[in-house]
């Protein structure tokens, strides 16, 4: 989503306490022990937006965890236009392999921009976090400051454009290490590697318990009759996450197992090609009653979290996907997932154990039909995708993975 003026900062109100009963005591004990020698090291975060998408969503709350374990730790935001937004938003996209039309003015968009932001540079920071690619060149004000600058790279970077590749590898390999979501993502650069998948927050209105009564009341606002069980996909109504194959094969399944399908994503005005996916879909859908095309608000995190849970079913179709935190919050809820095998993804579902995988339509209807006639193993697989969301991928594992780091580059 192209992201215009952020508002203020929205911290999460979190501590080490609050993740007590998620983690064990010696998970808790060792992550103080991780942060006695960071103590009041600061940490500066840079992105380009406080609200919406993957890397907010994570600060909002590890920013508050490491203010509460003796960090300074800070987040701040690029102030740009939306001539920025547009180039970097075609950078996003010829990294996911796209060719796109690169050309000489984007390269002064992008710098004139960044020059602009250099006075957000907090000169004295121990760490100084660059997260994606649109504060990158910020690094070019590194030279003689003392922190360590790290590029932290959310998207997967395989099949990037070369021309933007060039382009972005010339300050990339001037930080002093990179972080990646997996080890197939890490690019030859001259400096450390580190691979820090992201994580959820199981605290936050999208991934918290629900009462009764929230989702009764949920449910009826969304108009949701769960009379029939629901197959859900939640994304960004984006070609990349598929949605129209996922109609092909809940039409067959149709044919066999009465059961609803519920798309529920966002449309966001500024962003051309949403819309545009959005009302294809409405229109691919319109002739079948039992399809529901929903078009949330960027704030709809606890009607994502009752959807999630009340769905028989989850499916992430993508034929390319980053991490995919819809996957991780479905796998949370207890949800068996069936889902391509693509991108981080594969770090999750592992088929037969916490999901099942399908890469056809007819192998995503076979699997819709397993699990929705025997309840008992989508259960089952629910409950290992939770356990394994529980030790791999939420905040304070998060958090420990990111002090491991710290405590390896101050070595
Ligand atoms: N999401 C949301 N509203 C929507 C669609 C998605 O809040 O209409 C959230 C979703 O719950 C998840 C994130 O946006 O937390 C999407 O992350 P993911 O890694 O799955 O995909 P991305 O959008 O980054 O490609």
């Amino acid at each position: 989503m192209v992201q215009f003026n952020p508002p203020s900062p929205r911290e999460r109100s979190r501590t080490l306490a609050s993740y007590q009963n998620l983690v064990s005591p010696e998970q808790l004990v060792n992550i103080e022990k991780l942060a006695k020698p960071l103590q009041n090291k600061t940490i500066q975060h840079i992105n380009s937006t406080f609200v919406g998408g993957g890397v907010a969503e994570i600060l909002q709350s590890l920013i508050p965890l490491m203010k509460s374990i003796g960090l300074q730790a800070q987040w701040d935001v690029l102030t740009a236009q939306s001539d920025f937004f547009e180039v970097t938003k075609a950078f996003h996209n010829a990294f996911h392999g796209e060719k796109i039309h690169f050309r000489e003015e984007m390269i002064k968009i992008y710098n004139d921009t960044l020059q602009r932001n250099l006075s957000i540079i907090d000169k004295n920071a121990d760490f100084v976090i660059l997260h994606d690619q649109q504060p990158l060149g910020l690094v070019n004000a590194k030279k003689g400051q003392k922190g360590h600058w790290i590029w932290y790279c959310h998207i997967d970077p395989i099949d990037v454009d070369p021309r933007v590749w060039n382009f972005l590898s010339h300050y990339a390999r001037q930080c002093d290490a990179a972080i990646y979501h997996l080890d197939d993502y890490a690019k030859h650069l001259p400096h450390k590697q580190f691979i820090l998948p992201p994580a959820i927050d199981p605290l936050s209105d999208k991934n918290r318990e629900v009462t009764s009564e929230e989702s009764e009341k949920v449910l009826q606002s969304l108009g949701i009759s769960t009379d029939r069980p629901y197959v859900l996909q939640v994304s960004r109504y984006d070609r990349l996450k598929n949605p129209f194959g996922l109609v092909h094969a809940y039409l067959e399944l149709l044919k066999v197992f009465p059961c609803d399908l519920i798309f529920a994503g966002g449309a966001a005005d500024d962003d051309p090609e949403g819309l545009e996916v959005y009302n294809e879909l409405k229109e691919l859908t319109k002739d079948h009653s039992t399809i529901q095309v929903l078009n949330l608000s960027p704030t709809s995190h606890l009607e994502i979290n009752v959807l999630q849970r009340s769905a028989a079913v989850v499916v992430q179709n993508s034929s390319r996907e980053g991490f995919g935190l819809t996957v991780t919050e479905a796998m949370w809820k207890g949800k068996a997932v069936v889902s391509t095998p693509v991108g981080g993804i594969r770090m999750q579902v592992i088929p037969g154990k916490t999901g099942l995988m399908a890469s056809s339509v007819q192998e995503l209807t076979q699997a819709l039909l397993e699990l929705l006639q025997n309840p008992s193993l989508a259960q089952q697989l629910g409950q290992q995708a939770k356990e394994h969301v529980r030790q791999n991928f939420i905040t304070p594992v998060y958090l420990q993975r990111w002090l491991e780091l710290m405590n390896d580059l101050e070595n």
